[in-house]
């Protein structure tokens, strides 16, 4: 059963074998209005992957730039000699990207039409869709930005110069490399992209549907939160009114000064006219 506010589930058969073998499978069942769409979980996972190389891509070309810049700045005759082979990885990343775009591209479109997809992208609509909760809490428990008070994560989408590959840390990262103190081999980043399938291919579901959660579907609304706001308001809306129309103690004393300097009250409808 669905918990409230809940939209995804897996059911029992999660990684189990066909009965007569064969691969196993996983699948993602999606609550939309009263039917139930099922997903297999490569359709979520194939997007995830591809945005996280091309994140990964990003962030490598944006450390590459912050290290020409400075070499430009204060480099050595030695480190300036780096520069054409410096030029020759950004012009390397600049392929990459444009693969990368273009996995990225072949995977979304395998993404039926529906209300996932409809929600995946209004939610890329805002440059800052990746700052959801669970997404910052997966990044700082990873390590990165987010786990520290350096702010990259919060003001990346400020500075990005793509508009697409925006989110958090990858291995890739600037900020995090210079906190770590070593940057991580091309082998060895390609590790992290194999550790993250392997996570949502994992015999537990548990990381995958928070990641489908926070990477395809627009924040739940709790109506039930609605009502109590809405509740709160016109219970406070009532209270200013009753405020408004009921003269305060100090607009009484006020008045009554000036009618006794004014030789006293004529009726008490001059006190309730008050404003
Ligand atoms: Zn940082
Ligand atoms: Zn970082
Ligand atoms: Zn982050």
């Amino acid at each position: 059963m669905f918990k409230r506010r809940q939209r995804l589930k897996t059911n029992d058969s999660w990684a189990q074998p066909y009965p007569k073998g064969g691969p196993s499978f996983r699948i993602i069942g999606f609550k939309d209005g009263i039917s139930l769409v099922y997903f297999d979980v490569k359709t979520f996972a194939d997007i995830i992957i591809a945005e996280y190389c091309l994140r990964e891509i990003v962030q490598r070309e944006q450390t590459l730039k912050n290290k020409i810049r400075i070499i430009q700045k204060i480099g050595t005759p030695e480190d300036l000699k780096k520069q054409a082979e410096q030029n020759k990885q950004a012009r390397e990343i600049l392929r990459r990207y444009s693969e990368a775009e273009y996995k990225l591209y072949g995977a979304e479109v395998r993404l039926p039409i529906g209300t996932v997809h409809k929600e995946y992208h209004s939610l890329r609509q805002s440059s800052t869709w990746y700052l959801r909760q669970e997404l910052v809490d997966d990044c700082a428990k990873r390590g990165g930005c987010c786990s520290r008070n350096c702010g990259c994560c919060q003001t990346r989408h400020e500075q990005a110069v793509r508009n697409k590959g925006l989110g958090h840390c990858t291995p890739s990262c600037g900020c995090c490399a210079s906190e770590r103190g070593f940057e991580y081999s091309a082998k060895e980043t390609q590790s992290f992209v194999n550790d993250l399938k392997a996570r949502l291919y994992s015999d537990s579901p548990a990381y995958t549907v928070q990641m489908v959660e926070a990477f395809f579907l627009l924040p739940s609304v709790d109506k039930g939160l609605f009502r109590t706001i809405r509740k709160l308001r016109v219970k406070k809306k009532k209270k200013t009114t009753m405020k408004e129309t009921q003269p305060s103690v100090q607009m009484i004393l006020c008045v009554g000064a000036m009618l006794l300097a004014a030789g006293g009250p004529p009726s008490l409808s001059v006190y309730t006219s008050c404003p």
